[in-house]
């Protein structure tokens, strides 16, 4: 079989990368758009404080995560060592006391059976601040060991050069496709016809763009998140855990003194790629409130990415009806980090013919 991924972010690399292990002919293009999700994604696995309780959705939201240990250990095992892949563990807070406890009667519920999220436990304000020292000094916190933050821009790169090794080619051009018969035929940048028997379009927010002109109606609008980098200078945040303040902004440290304040979600934003005065001030203030010890941080940047946003927070992907030898692989929303390496598996699977871990009709196109 001779497949064409078109899109190498989380989701088309992952894609790629399960099908060159199953031995499949893989070429890889991207575009780089600027706002590709993955290049903007802050780096969250945590999945088990989510208040979102769409049961399709959670399941594989929980399997992406636990899918992680394997995937990490393959990738280290094939040489790639630097991620930016920690368990660094989550705290879960809220200044709301209804709303903490609501949330840690979730978290237990949801880890009776996820071992890997390790032993949840309650957190006195003072134990929570010497694991964030920056977070205000009266919130206690649930601790989640399980929890991980990962740089995508690193993961889906290695992702996409492990699939080399495997004999996969990659190159960076834009794709067009159009009808031919009962399938479609793919082009190059130059208009060079591609052969492959599955074309994978898992072009992220930009995938109506290819798929309109052959008359598919793809769901998939982009939802601009706006994510601000600061650096606390000569702090050592390399093991801070992420934090979940169960509001729809969050924080998450890296190796190199810093931290990561996310996000707006900007619903009809289109390809908006510009960092505005409410964005950065909504994401500052957001931060800075439940974590003061960062107003004194230096901002290095904003990040702009378009979450590839579907009708539902379910992912869509599997073949699309009435075209021969055309996928999508889309709709990772806000979880793709998390989602995507498993997802990308699932659909291997799909397209294989062979056994899914979950029923993977509940995501295919059209449903
Ligand atoms: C601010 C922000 C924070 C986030 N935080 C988290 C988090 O903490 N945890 C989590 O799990 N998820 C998070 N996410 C979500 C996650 O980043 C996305 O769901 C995921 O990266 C989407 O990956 P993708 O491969 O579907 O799309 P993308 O990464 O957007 O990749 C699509 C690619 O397709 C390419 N493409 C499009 N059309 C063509 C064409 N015609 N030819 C060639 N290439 C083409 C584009 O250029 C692009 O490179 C976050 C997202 C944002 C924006």
């Amino acid at each position: 079989m001779r497949a064409i991924v078109i899109g190498a972010g989380m989701f088309g690399a992952s894609t790629a990368l399960s099908l060159a292990r199953r031995g499949v002919q893989v070429q890889i293009f991207d575009h780089a758009h600027p706002g590709k999700a993955t290049m903007a994604g802050a780096g969250i696995v945590c999945p088990w404080a989510t208040k979102i309780e769409e049961a399709e959705w959670y399941r594989m939201y929980a399997a992406g995560a636990r899918f992680y240990d394997d995937l990490i250990a393959s990738l280290v095992a094939a040489g790639e060592t630097d991620l930016g892949y920690r368990k660094v563990g989550a705290l879960v807070t809220s200044t709301d006391p209804a709303e903490f406890e609501a949330a840690g009667r979730r978290i237990a519920a949801r880890v009776a059976d996820a071992p890997e999220a390790g032993e949840v436990r309650l957190l006195t304000p003072a134990e929570a601040q010497a694991k964030f020292p920056v977070l205000r000094p009266d919130v206690g916190a649930w601790f989640i060991p399980g929890g991980a933050r990962v740089d995508a821009r690193l993961l889906s790169a290695a992702m996409v050069r492990a699939a080399v090794a495997l004999g996969a080619e990659y190159r960076s051009d834009y794709l067009t496709l159009e009808r031919r018969g009962d399938g479609v035929i793919c082009r190059d940048g130059r208009g060079e016809v591609l052969a492959a028997d599955e074309v994978i379009v898992a072009s992220g927010a930009w995938a109506q763009q290819i798929l309109g002109p052959l008359g598919v109606q793809h769901p998939v609008k982009p939802q601009k998140g706006q994510i601000v980098h600061l650096r606390l200078n000569g702090v050592a945040t390399a093991h801070w855990p992420v934090l979940l303040p169960m509001t729809s902004h969050y924080m998450l440290a890296f190796d190199d003194s810093r931290v990561v304040v996310g996000a707006t979600r900007e619903d009809n934003s289109g390809f908006d790629y510009r960092v505005t005065a409410a964005g950065q001030a909504e994401v500052l203030a957001a931060g800075m409130a439940i974590a003061p010890g960062l107003r004194g941080a230096e901002i290095i940047e904003t990040r702009i990415g378009f979450r590839p946003a579907g009708p539902t927070v379910k992912p869509i992907f599997g073949r699309v009806p009435g075209i021969a030898g055309l996928s999508v692989a889309n709709g990772l929303g806000a979880g793709g980090i998390s989602i995507g390496p498993f997802a990308g598996k699932l659909l291997a699977d799909v397209l294989l013919g062979q056994p899914t871990e979950l029923p993977a009709a509940a995501y295919a196109p059209g449903v």
